[in-house]
């Protein structure tokens, strides 16, 4: 039975099984959330758990959807860039990382995440001339001035803005994505330096230079941003 939860102005999806059992079992596959509850479960007990866990779960989900942009398998390696498929090539011996226009050339390392921690940086460097340039565009086109730009990897924000510091984080990891997805995180992070919070002002103020926000905000699916 599928169901939906709404919280913290995010909307998270459950599988519900009704099964011979005791507790209210929890567990995320496949970045998809299932539920398995005891007949005549009271939906309150769900929604209660799915509350207390909703930092992990989208977590979870979020390295699930993370995973598949990069993929460090040894028979299909690859990364997606801007819609792009970029396929890996491993070097057993010591190399500079390096993006081509075909591919990501690296040396071939035994710790998955240690690689990826590796790619990230190395992208860092690499696109943020361009992250910078969307921004400045942005800054132009809503007349609120920044002063700092700082690319990062992170594992549960999109971006960040320091509005008393005219200061705004970004997310090297929006490069998974389309280019208007980062377009609208730097329209998000710009509107907080006139709106700190996520009040209808906030939106409103958004909507105006980003009309898709709404189904941006589902491919992002992370309602830390
Ligand atoms: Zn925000």
């Amino acid at each position: 039975m599928k169901k939906s939860l709404n919280i913290n102005g995010g909307v998270i999806e459950y599988n519900l099984k009704i099964a011979q059992q005791k507790n209210i079992i929890l567990n995320v596959k496949s970045g998809k959330v299932n539920i398995s509850a005891p007949p005549g479960v009271d939906c309150g007990d769900i929604e209660k758990l799915i509350q207390r866990n909703i930092n992990k779960i989208n977590n979870v989900i979020h390295r699930y959807n993370i995973n598949r942009k990069i993929s460090l398998n040894s028979k299909d390696p690859y990364i997606i860039i801007f819609n792009k498929k970029y396929p890996i090539k491993f070097y057993k011996k010591e190399i500079d990382i390096k993006l081509t226009n075909q591919m990501l050339h690296i040396t071939q390392g035994s710790d998955v995440d240690f690689m990826i921690k590796k790619i990230y940086n190395y992208l860092k460097q690499y696109y943020k001339n361009l992250f910078q340039d969307y921004l400045n565009k942005w800054s132009k086109k809503m007349n609120l001035e920044y002063d700092e730009l700082v690319v990062k990897n992170m594992v549960s924000r999109w971006g960040i803005c320091y509005p008393f510091e005219y200061k705004i984080i970004l997310n090297i990891r929006l490069i998974h994505f389309d280019v208007r997805i980062l377009e609208y995180v730097i329209i998000h992070e710009l509107a907080h330096l006139l709106h700190t919070n996520h009040s209808k002002e906030f939106w409103m103020y958004v909507a105006k230079f980003c009309h898709y926000y709404k189904d941006v905000k589902k491919v992002l699916k992370n309602p830390g941003v």
